[in-house]
């Protein structure tokens, strides 16, 4: 099994003293890949420090909508010029957060349009974040013609999941679907989710899977707990969580081109321990 978690945030200070252990127990659970989300222009360069790494790691560069406020005119060109690194995959974490409210929601929106164009430009996909922004979240996507992109973490109802869908975008699930007080409703959402257009990740240090046990130290969630995960959607859909990590896997390569991007095929070049 080789699996790829499109989101971690291995730049996070609960992973500062033991980085390369997490990665080398993700390697020995069958997590072959790792995306490392770039959530400011520091964090970014951060995450691209650690892809540069390991072969088999990779990153995102991009500005979360907590952090929108503080962008200026120097933050697209310091993206640009982050996002051009061959190891970058994808631009983002980017969106909307109308639940926390970090941001005012026009500089959200501002900075999310301003970080759609520069996918657009340099022929990225978009790594998006929404919480509590829908319908005006996807209403954004759908004027600037969005198209290739991930709605990372999706814990939305069918609605949401349609106005997606309907948009071509792959549909990210965490380990948010194995939470029995708020996330049961996946449970039965992600059999909408055709077979081509499903991603797995684990949004680590963030969002540990309440079903794990036993359960990590301080609930510090880490991508080795990603095939939890996988098993959890595998019997959501009643298929052998077999087929369900292949074609996780490949729906990975395909959106973030990851064989193009610096590092050798999953065949050749398993994440080294
Ligand atoms: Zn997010």
């Amino acid at each position: 099994m080789q699996l790829v978690d499109i989101g971690a945030n291995l730049g996070h200070e609960a992973f500062r003293d033991d980085r390369a252990g997490v990665i080398a127990r993700a390697a020995g659970s069958g997590v072959a890949f790792i995306i490392v989300t770039g959530t400011s222009i520091r964090e970014s360069e951060e995450a691209i420090s650690i892809a540069k790494t390991n072969p088999n790691l990779y990153a995102t560069a991009g500005v979360h909508p907590h952090h929108a406020r503080e962008c200026d005119e120097r933050t697209i060109p310091q993206l640009r010029e982050l996002a051009r690194h061959p190891r970058v995959v994808a631009i983002g974490e980017c969106g909307l957060d109308f639940n926390r409210n970090y941001s005012p929601h026009p500089d959200q929106e501002k900075w999310f349009e301003e970080q759609i164009r520069l996918s657009f430009e340099l022929g990225k996909p978009l790594f998006l974040h929404s919480r509590d922004a829908h319908p005006r979240f996807a209403e954004i996507l759908k004027a600037n013609k969005v198209e290739h992109a991930v709605a990372h973490c999706f814990t939305g109802e069918k609605a949401e999941l349609s106005s997606y869908l309907d948009l071509g975008l792959y549909i990210g699930i965490t380990g948010w679907i194995c939470d029995e007080r708020r996330g049961t409703h996946l449970l039965e959402l992600v059999r909408e989710i055709p077979r081509d257009r499903l991603l797995l990740e684990t949004d680590a240090p963030y969002l540990t899977p309440r079903s794990l046990r036993p359960q990590p130290r301080a609930r510090r969630n880490e991508p080795a707990f990603l095939p939890h995960i996988l098993h959890t959607v595998a019997r959501a859909l009643g298929r052998p969580a077999g087929e369900v990590a292949a074609e996780t896997t490949q729906n990975a390569f395909r959106l973030f081109r990851l064989n193009e991007s610096g590092s050798a095929t999953a065949a050749q070049r398993p994440l080294a321990a």
